[in-house]
């Protein structure tokens, strides 16, 4: 079996928000996440989740420390090189789900592949794939007021995996979401892992941290290994 490789690498990494007064919202973060990991990072509001968020990202850029992307040091690119990456190497998923109201379920997952230069009969193909691998492919054509909660974000990850990304960035997955579309969404999540898929979740609810593989919990802006669960 071959080594997993590190998809993301922070060493020594910190930020601090320059004020005045300056804010120091994340310490230096030493972390390495294999690919194939499913971690959780838990943490009150004001912990710095956001900004740890922020910076594996690729929004904002550690004001010390580095950062590599699948072995690439993001310290040296430029602006429209990071964005760039961000486009190809992360899937956002955010809690609320911010789908467009009049696009259909396979229209919202093709429009991410508008930049990347796909051609259009290979973004609806491919994005209809992504609504197989979520268990949507019986309502590829719906609108998104005709979906459930649950579906939503379900469409929201298929949108987020279909240009195949190295890490599944998770923001409040289940923060919109009664408790069994929550759980409906976190069983997919733990199904996509089990496929392979790199998975961050950021969340402050200890009961989503749970459905990980390995958990940090931060606080003041420090990460602390919980260990794996
Ligand atoms: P969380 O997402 O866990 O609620 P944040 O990462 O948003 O936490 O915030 C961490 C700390 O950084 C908090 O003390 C917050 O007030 C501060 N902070 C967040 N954004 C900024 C900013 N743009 N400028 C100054 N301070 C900020």
């Amino acid at each position: 079996m071959t080594a997993r490789q590190p998809v993301v690498e922070l060493r020594g990494a910190s930020l601090t928000y320059p004020g005045p007064p300056p804010v120091p919202a994340l310490g230096e973060v030493d972390l390495v996440v294999h690919s194939g990991e499913f971690l959780t990072v838990v943490g009150p509001s004001g912990s710095g989740k956001s900004t740890f968020l922020n910076v594996v990202g690729l929004l904002d850029a550690p004001t010390s420390g580095s950062y590599l992307l699948d072995g690439l040091d993001t310290g040296a690119l430029h602006d429209t090189d990071r964005t760039a990456l961000r486009g190809r190497r992360i899937g956002f998923v955010f809690q609320a789900f911010h789908l467009l109201p009049h696009r259909s379920a396979w229209e919202n997952v093709a429009m991410a592949l508008l930049y990347q230069g796909v051609p259009a009969a290979a973004r609806k193909e491919r994005a209809e794939e992504a609504l197989r691998r979520v268990g949507l492919e019986h309502r590829m054509t719906a609108m998104p007021t005709t979906l459930s909660g649950g579906e939503r974000q379900r469409v929201a990850v298929a949108r987020a995996l279909v240009g195949r990304p190295s890490l599944l960035l998770c923001d409040e997955p289940t923060g919109n979401l009664d408790s069994s579309n929550a759980d409906s969404v976190l069983c997919l999540l733990e199904e996509l892992n089990r496929s392979g898929m790199t998975i961050i979740v950021i969340t402050h609810d200890p009961a989503v941290a749970a459905r990980g593989r390995r958990a940090v919990a931060i606080r003041d802006g420090v990460l602390t290994e919980s260990g794996a669960l």
